[in-house]
C-alpha cells in the first residue's frame, strides 16, 4: 500500500543519529544535549518517596497542584510576573511536547509562523505537522542575531506567531534588550500575532547576563506561549518533563488539546519537584556551574584548531574547523566519531535546506573527566 507521509522531508533526528553512531564506535558524546553527571540526590529520594507516599495515580489534567503553586512563586521572583497557577501554567511531559502542543493550539491550516535558523529541530514539523507554513529567516552567521528588519518585512496578514528561543540552541546566543525593544515595537503594530517562546535553557546563562524571559513583559505576556524543561534545570532529561505558561485563555485552548493527548503526566516526579523547588540553589547556581564546564572546555581546546564561536548560555558552543578541514559539517562530524573517537551535532541540521557554514555544535554539560578525554582526543584532528 502506498503510505502518504506527513513529514516526507524528514528522518530520524541528528540527535538520535549521532547518539547511535557515538555508542557504535565507543566515543565520547558531545553531540546530543544531556548531562552525563548526575542529577540532585535529594531530588531522587524524593521521587521514591512519592511513589512510597502513593502519588501513583493520575496527576490532575493541568499538574499536580502545589508544583505549579511553586512555579508561580519562581517566576513571580525571577521575573516579576504574576501568574496564576490554576488557570496558566500547565506540567507538560516535555518542552518539546510544550512547544508542540501550543503549535497545535496556534495554527489553523495555512497560519504562517516564523522560526528562525538554526532551529531547534521540532520547530518546523510541528509547525507543519499542524498544517501550518514555517517561513524560516537565517539568523546571521556567525554571530546568530536576528534581523528585526527581515521580521518586519516578512509578516504578512497570514503570520500567525514567531518562535523565539533564548538562551538559544544550537548557537549559545542570548536575546537582548535591544532584541526586546524591537519585538515589542512589533507586537504594537501586529496586535494578532503570538509568541511562542522556548526558554528550556532560562538557568543555562553566563557572564552575569540576565535571562530575559517573556514573562518579565506585560504585552509581551499577554501573546506568549512560554515552554520550560525540568530536564534541563535538574540534569533529568530522562525524567521528560516541563511546563508551559501562558494566559488564561490561551491556557484554556492548550489544555484542551493536552487533555486529549497525554491528559497528564508521571505523578511522583510532580510531587518530588513540587518538594524540591524550594531548594533555590539548585537553579541559581547552574549558570556559574556551567559557565565553568564551558571554559574548561575552550582551555583544554586550545590550539586544537577548532575557531570557537561564543556562547552566553545553553548546555552548547559552536566551533568552526575551516583550518582544519573543508568536508562538509556532517561528513566531518562522522569522520570525528569514526576516527577520533568524539561525536558532536553538525549544525546543518538546524537548517531545513541544510545550510552548511561548516561548524559543528559541542554539548559541554559533562564531567570534568569526559570533557579532558574528548579534548585529547581531538587534539591532534587533521
Ligand atoms: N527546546 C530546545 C531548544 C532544546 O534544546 C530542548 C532539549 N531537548 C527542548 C526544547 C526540549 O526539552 P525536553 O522536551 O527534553 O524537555
Ligand atoms: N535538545 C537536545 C539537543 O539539542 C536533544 C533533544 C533530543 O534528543 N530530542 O541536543
Amino acid at each position: 500500500m502506498a503510505f502518504e507521509s506527513k513529514l516526507p522531508r524528514v528522518g530520524t533526528t541528528i540527535f538520535t543519529t549521532m547518539s547511535a553512531l557515538a555508542a557504535e564506535h565507543q566515543a565520547v558524546n558531545l553531540g546530543q544535549g544531556f548531562p552525563d553527571f548526575p542529577m540532585p540526590e535529594a531530588l531522587r529520594e524524593g521521587l521514591s518517596k512519592a511513589m512510597r507516599d502513593g502519588f501513583n495515580q493520575y496527576a490532575p489534567m493541568p499538574g499536580y497542584g502545589p508544583l505549579r503553586e511553586r512555579l508561580a512563586e519562581k517566576v513571580q521572583a525571577l521575573y516579576g510576573a504574576a501568574v496564576d497557577p490554576n488557570a496558566s501554567i500547565t506540567i507538560t511531559p516535555g518542552g518539546t511536547y510544550a512547544i508542540y502542543t501550543a503549535l497545535t493550539t496556534l495554527v489553523h491550516p495555512d497560519d504562517e509562523v516564523i522560526v528562525f535558523e538554526p532551529a531547534y529541530d521540532s520547530y518546523i514539523p510541528g509547525i507543519e505537522l499542524n498544517g501550518g507554513v514555517a517561513v524560516t529567516l537565517s539568523l546571521s552567521h556567525p554571530d546568530y542575531r536576528i534581523d528585526w528588519d527581515e521580521v518586519k518585512r516578512r509578516i504578512t496578514a497570514r503570520t500567525r506567531a514567531i518562535v523565539l528561543n533564548s538562551p538559544h540552541n544550537p548557537s549559545g546566543r542570548v536575546l537582548t534588550d535591544l532584541d526586546i525593544v524591537a519585538l515589542r515595537s512589533i507586537v504594537a503594530t501586529h496586535p494578532d500575532l503570538y509568541i511562542i517562546s522556548d526558554e528550556v535553557y532560562e538557568h543555562l546563562i553566563f557572564d552575569g547576563m540576565p535571562h530575559l524571559s517573556m514573562l518579565r513583559y506585560p504585552e509581551l505576556r499577554e501573546r506568549s506561549f512560554v515552554c520550560f524543561s525540568f530536564g534541563k534545570v535538574y540534569h533529568c532529561t530522562g525524567w521528560k518533563l516541563g511546563y508551559c505558561i501562558a494566559p488564561e485563555t490561551l491556557m484554556k485552548e492548550f489544555r484542551k488539546v493536552h487533555q486529549f493527548n497525554t491528559f497528564s503526566c508521571f505523578a511522583p516526579a510532580q510531587v518530588a519537584l513540587a518538594e524540591y523547588l524550594d531548594n533555590k540553589e539548585g537553579y541559581l547556581l547552574l549558570g556559574s556551574f556551567l559557565q565553568r564546564k564551558r571554559d574548561l572546555f575552550l582551555s583544554l581546546m586550545e590550539g586544537s584548531g577548532f575557531e570557537f564561536l561564543p556562547s552566553q548560555g545553553s548546555y552548547f558552543i559552536c566551533a568552526k574547523y575551516h583550518q582544519i578541514s573543508d568536508e562538509s559539517d556532517t561528513d566531518f562530524a562522522i569522520r570525528l566519531i569514526k576516527e577520533k573517537g568524539v561525536a558532536t551535532i553538525p549544525v546543518s541540521a538546524f537548517y531545513r535546506n541544510g545550510d552548511d557554514h561548516k561548524v559543528l555544535r559541542f554539548c559541554f554539560a559533562k564531567k570534568e573527566e569526559t570533557l579532558r578525554e574528548a579534548a585529547g582526543r581531538m587534539s591532534a584532528v587533521r
